[in-house]
């Protein structure tokens, strides 16, 4: 295994540039998890770790040696694409071997690193079926053997789980991870969504339009995103981002947010009155509270999932949601007050997006 330094690294289509001097460091053995809307450019940053994608500016490492103008098949990578296309006339056998057989690598070799590949992934019953009778998720499992048997420096996954359905996405997920601890491997995993990048990642590196906009453990960017855009992006349901400006009642500081309903802030001296603030608060990190605390708001929607209960209000023209696990009775058009949790409230700049 190894570790991945990316410097500085750019890239341009013809006169467009599209991955605007990103810099990342993967440690040997980590799960980093590349998230970000798409267009983004996590793809285009995969491909060129992979090799399939010429870098335009900057280095690429893998361990100690720079490899921009290694070719794919000396840098010792296995890319797993959401588009597994396995050989439909091939068993499940001989779509592992395949690569390896491309390499001239001994039979006996091949046999034993294909029956261990299928054994950590649970396809040795398999072995012997063609692709088209195997379920979508046994089907991504041949396709991870793929790149398991080949024993890469680096396990590169580009959104391999969009074109299975919700359960056995979260099924899938947790196998990778389980996998991943398994073989210790350092990987690069693509995806535009939050959720599989908050439960997989070691660390979470967040892309927007072709830069980094924050990297860090999923808990940190959860706890303490830089910017409203790592804020709304990270966690679901989203952060409440809440405009403002800062005021004062009765000598307290306050975000006032239409005439009449107004947020409170913890006493700062940087909050000079007049200041836009963007005021976000997640949705669990706000409390039921008794009348004459917090802000007095009427619900508009109740939406019970069962482990939790989401309310729904509006504060002027901007939506607050609240989510409960206990059960409380509520209905719409009922007038609660809710309190935010000073301790874990985030507040941005409103001109620039970032952190206060
Ligand atoms: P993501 O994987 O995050 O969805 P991509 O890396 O695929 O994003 O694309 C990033 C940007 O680069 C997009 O604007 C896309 O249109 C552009 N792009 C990707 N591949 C090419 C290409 N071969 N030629 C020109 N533009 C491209
Ligand atoms: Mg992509």
């Amino acid at each position: 295994m190894a570790s991945v330094t990316v410097r500085n690294i750019r890239k341009s289509f013809g006169s467009t540039e599209v991955v605007h001097g990103v810099d990342i460091d993967i440690e040997d053995g980590e799960f980093v998890v590349l998230v970000g809307p798409s267009g983004c450019g996590k793809s285009t940053l995969l491909r060129m770790m992979a090799g399939l994608e010429s870098i335009t500016s900057g280095e690429l490492l893998i361990g100690d040696r720079v490899v921009n103008m290694v070719p794919p098949k000396e840098r010792d990578t296995a890319m797993v694409f959401q588009n597994y296309a396995l050989y439909p006339h091939m068993k499940v056998y001989d779509n592992m071997a395949f690569s390896l057989k491309l390499r001239k690598v001994d039979a006996a070799e091949i046999r034993e690193r294909v029956e261990r590949a299928a054994e950590i992934l649970g396809l040795t019953p398999y072995l012997d079926r063609f692709p088209r009778q195997l379920s979508g998720g046994q089907r991504q499992r041949v396709a991870m053997g793929r790149a398991i048997v080949r024993k890469p420096q680096v396990f590169l996954f580009d959104e391999p789980l969009s074109n299975l359905d919700a359960k056995l996405r979260v099924q899938m997920r947790t196998e990778i991870r389980e996998l991943h601890q398994r073989l210790d491997a350092t990987s690069v995993y693509v995806t535009h969504d939050q959720i599989e990048a908050m439960t997989m990642a070691d660390k979470i590196v967040v892309m927007k339009d072709g830069k980094i906009e924050q990297t860090g453990k999923p808990l940190e960017l959860y706890d303490h995103p830089n910017n409203i855009f790592v804020a709304g992006f990270i966690g679901s349901p989203a952060m409440n981002l809440i405009e403002g400006e800062v005021a004062s009642d009765a000598g307290n500081p306050i975000l006032r947010v239409t005439e009449e309903l107004s947020l409170p802030l913890p006493p700062a001296p940087s909050l000079e009155a007049g200041r836009k603030l963007i005021y976000g608060t997640r949705p669990e990190d706000l409390e039921l509270t008794a009348n004459g605390s917090g802000v007095e708001v009427e619900i508009a929607v109740v939406e019970p999932t069962g482990a939790e209960t989401l309310i729904m209000s509006h504060l002027g023209k901007q939506q607050m949601l609240a989510s409960f696990k206990e059960r409380h009775e509520l209905r719409p058009g009922q007038k609660i007050h809710l309190t935010p949790h000073m301790e874990k409230l985030h507040l941005f700049d409103a001109d620039n997006g970032q952190r206060i």
